[in-house]
């Protein structure tokens, strides 16, 4: 008799696990249901952006996530993707043409990553800078040679006056 009295007590319990696991199907799909919808209005959402894009996407060359053609920094690992485009502001110009009077043969580094440049903006400042090496370096050349003359002048003048045995 004790046995079965042991036994009775237990089927209830099986009942109230037998309705968790009722109630908890029931919820599932109530949180399934709200992320389903948000995934469709994300494709939803990207779909009429693909049309538009003419570009494929593209994979970034050291961490492999997708990106779009047009980044310049991969936005995942963050490295350089390819050469942003040079700034032809007003102050960027200033700094190059600068650089290139200052020093005149370094200038051509400048000048030619300008003069590489697709942008017509960016090509004209190439130029300049290229113009501006030219000259500097000119302009240099000849400081140095009159320099170098008149060194020797003096170097000769300085000779003559030993030779006179001052
Ligand atoms: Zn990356």
């Amino acid at each position: 008799m004790d046995p079965k009295t042991k036994n009775q007590p237990q089927p209830p319990e099986q009942t109230l696990g037998a309705k968790q696991t009722l109630v908890e199907p029931l919820n599932t799909p109530t949180i399934a249901n709200p992320i389903s919808s948000s995934t469709e209005q994300n494709i939803s959402q990207n779909h009429p952006q693909g049309p538009e894009q003419v570009q494929p996407m593209q994979f970034c060359r050291y961490c492999g996530a997708t990106i779009f053609p047009n980044v310049y920094y991969c936005p995942n690992c963050g490295k350089k993707l390819k050469n942003p485009p040079l700034s032809t502001s007003i102050s960027a110009q200033i700094k190059v043409y600068t650089f290139a009077v200052l020093l005149p043969p370094l200038g051509i580094i400048p000048a030619v990553r300008y003069l590489v440049s697709k942008e017509k903006h960016a090509k004209t400042v190439g130029i300049i800078t290229l113009a501006l090496t030219i000259i500097m370096t000119y302009i240099s050349y000849v400081l140095f040679i009159k320099i170098m003359s008149s060194y020797n002048k003096s170097m000769s003048q300085f000779n003559e006056l030993q030779n006179l045995g001052y």
